[in-house]
Formats: structure tokens, sequence, C-alpha cells
């Protein structure tokens, strides 16, 4: 498709380049035969004059040129004219060639990149919807079911829903943080009410681990989407949760650097092996230890990245395997 396009986005140049140089061309040769035109008819009349021995010495004491001279001049244009619209044909062509490539290019990488995500979106679809669908059918093909093994099968059945559900959220942020450049509200707003509000958020599920959460933030008020940023910072606490051990601790800490802020998330958990360091932000990946201990679609980092891209911020980490991670999140400020 993308060839086909380019194909045609170049056929159009030409035409367009063609159209324009073939009216050039067209103007320039009846202009400069105009007056060759214009001295032909007045030597073919000087000749008929000279044949009937009226004027006899008018032609042989100019230095025009003949008429077979001006002809073949006249020929020499046209050859030349074509010539010169043939090179323009060619160059045109791979120019525009070269520049419909270029035009289409940003295109054709939304577009892979869109297929990629519908592929993998699918392929993680269609894995607890496969579970569902099995878990019914087998439970069909028994004679007679309990009350107990009926509430079990609606039981594990609204567990993957409640999955299908997530993933199906986590798609619609990403699709919304890919879609937020130019979009997003950015407004003066407080750094430590949006990490509070991002706690707030995570709060029950830092209870049932019973995990603390300690944040240490000078007030810094920053030019951003707020609804975003917190998500930034929920998904990132969340992570610190989910892979962190009961009891242990989540810290946060803000501070202002020369022209940006720089936000810390550490935790005391399982950590990221080294070789899984470079991809985390990529969308669905999971690192494979994470895959068995945790639900997750590996999503939420390449959401983050998108947001904090958006804002023209950088997000690293740095982590030891069964020693804990740390997120770094850098924003722009404007000092005043
Ligand atoms: P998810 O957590 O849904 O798998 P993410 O995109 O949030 O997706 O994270 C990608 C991967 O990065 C996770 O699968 C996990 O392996 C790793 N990861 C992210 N945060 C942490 C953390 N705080 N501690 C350990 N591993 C983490």
């Amino acid at each position: 498709m993308f060839h086909q396009a380019r194909i045609k986005l170049t056929v159009y140049y030409l035409v367009i380049i063609l159209f324009i140089s073939g009216l050039f061309s067209v103007a320039f040769y009846n202009a400069s035969t105009k007056e060759i035109d214009r001295i032909i008819s007045r030597l073919e009349f000087e000749r008929q004059i000279n044949e009937t021995g009226m004027v006899r010495f008018l032609l042989s004491t100019r230095n025009t040129p003949s008429i077979e001279e001006l002809l073949a001049y006249k020929k020499r244009m046209q050859k030349t004219l074509f010539f010169i619209n043939g090179l323009i044909l060619f160059a045109a062509g791979g120019a525009g060639y070269f520049l419909a490539g270029k035009t289409l290019q940003p295109i054709k990488q939304m577009v892979d990149e869109q297929n990629q995500f519908i592929s993998d979106a699918s392929h993680e679809l269609r894995t607890p919807i496969a579970t569902l669908q099995a878990e019914m059918e087998g439970k069909l093909l028994e004679k007679k079911i309990s009350d107990r093994q009926a509430r079990l099968l609606i039981k594990s059945n609204l567990e993957e829903l409640g999955s299908l559900k997530n993933l199906v959220n986590r798609l619609l942020q990403l699709n919304k943080a890919h879609y937020l450049n130019g979009n997003h509200q950015v407004k003066e707003t407080s750094l430590p009410e949006i990490i509070n509000s991002a706690k707030n958020k995570v709060l029950a599920l830092a209870k049932e681990k019973q995990i603390t959460i300690d944040v240490k933030m000078p007030e810094i008020i920053i030019e951003a989407d707020k609804d975003s940023l917190t998500e930034v910072f929920v998904i990132l606490f969340e992570n610190a949760l989910k892979y962190s051990s009961a009891k242990t601790k989540v810290d946060v800490t803000g501070k202002k650097l020369p022209g940006s802020v720089l936000v810390n998330v550490s935790d005391q958990g399982i950590g990221i092996p080294q070789q899984d360091l470079p991809h985390i932000f990529e969308r669905f990946y999971r690192a494979d230890k994470s895959r068995s201990l945790t639900e997750g679609f590996g999503l939420g980092l390449s959401i983050a990245k998108k947001i904090i891209d958006t804002h023209k911020g950088t997000i690293k980490v740095e982590s030891k395997i069964n020693n804990g991670s740390v997120f770094s999140v850098m924003l722009p400020i404007s000092e005043n």
C-alpha cells in the first residue's frame, strides 16, 4: 500500500511539473519563433520579388541568415526543448519519488505502529477470552454440576472478566496517552498534590500488603497535565507495591534542580534483571519473573513514558535484583 501510494504521489508530482514545464516551453518557443517566422515570411517575399527580377540587390547586400538556416534553427530549438523536458521528467521523477517517500514515511510509521498495537492487543485479549470459553465449555460437557462447582466457575469467570476489564482500561489509557501530544491541558500544578492524589489511589493495595509509602517532597509548582501526571505516579506506585513483599517500604522523594525537578520512587522489591532493563518501557514487555508473580500486561510503564515524553521530561530506572528498584522522573520547570 505504501509503495503504491508513493508511486501515485510521484505520478501526481510529475504531471504537475510536466504541465508547468510544457506550458513554459510552448510559451518560450512561440515567443522565440515569432520573430523568426516574421523574418522568414519577409525573406520569402523578398525572394519572390527577386525571382521576378524587380529588386535584385535587396538580398545580396544583407547579412541575414537564409530561410533554410532559420528553419533548421527552429527544428534545433524544438529538439532542445524536448530534450530539456525529458531531463526535467527524469530529474523530477527521481526527486518526486524521494520526496513522496519522505512525505509518506511518518504516515507509514504510524500505520505500522497501529498494526503492531492491534496485533499485540488482540493477542493479549485472546488469552483471557480463550480461558473463559474453555472453562464454560468444559463445565457444559459435564452431566451434572453441583452448586459449589457452579459458584467456583462463576468466581473464576469473574476473575478472568476482571482481568479483561483491566486490560481494556490499560489499552484505553495507552491510546489516550498516545494522542495526548498537543491535546494535554497544561496548567500550573502543585507536584506534592499530584503525588498525594496518586498515593491515595493506591492506598488500598498498600494497606493490603502493609507497605508504607513515605513521601518527602518540598512544594514545587510545575506546568503539567494534572490527570495524566497523576496517572504516571499511580503506575509507578502500583508497580512498587506489586513487585515488593509485604511489610516493606516505598520512598518517594522530590528535589528541585536547576531548570527541572527530580522525583525518585524507590522500593525494596524483587528488582529487575539487567537484561530486562532496556525493554521495560516497551509496550507489552514483562520481565519473566513478574509474569509468574503478578498480574499485569506490560503496558503501565509504556503509558508512563509516553506521558512523560509529552511533558518533555525523562523517566529512568536503576535496579538491583532482590534489592529493589528506583524509578526517576525528571520534569522541566520554568525558573522564576
Ligand atoms: P506490568 O506491571 O503490567 O507488567 P509495566 O509496564 O508497568 O507492566 O512494567 C513492565 C515490567 O517492568 C513488569 O512486568 C516488571 O517486570 C517490571 N517492573 C516494573 N516496575 C517494577 C518494579 N517496581 N519492581 C520490579 N519490576 C518492575
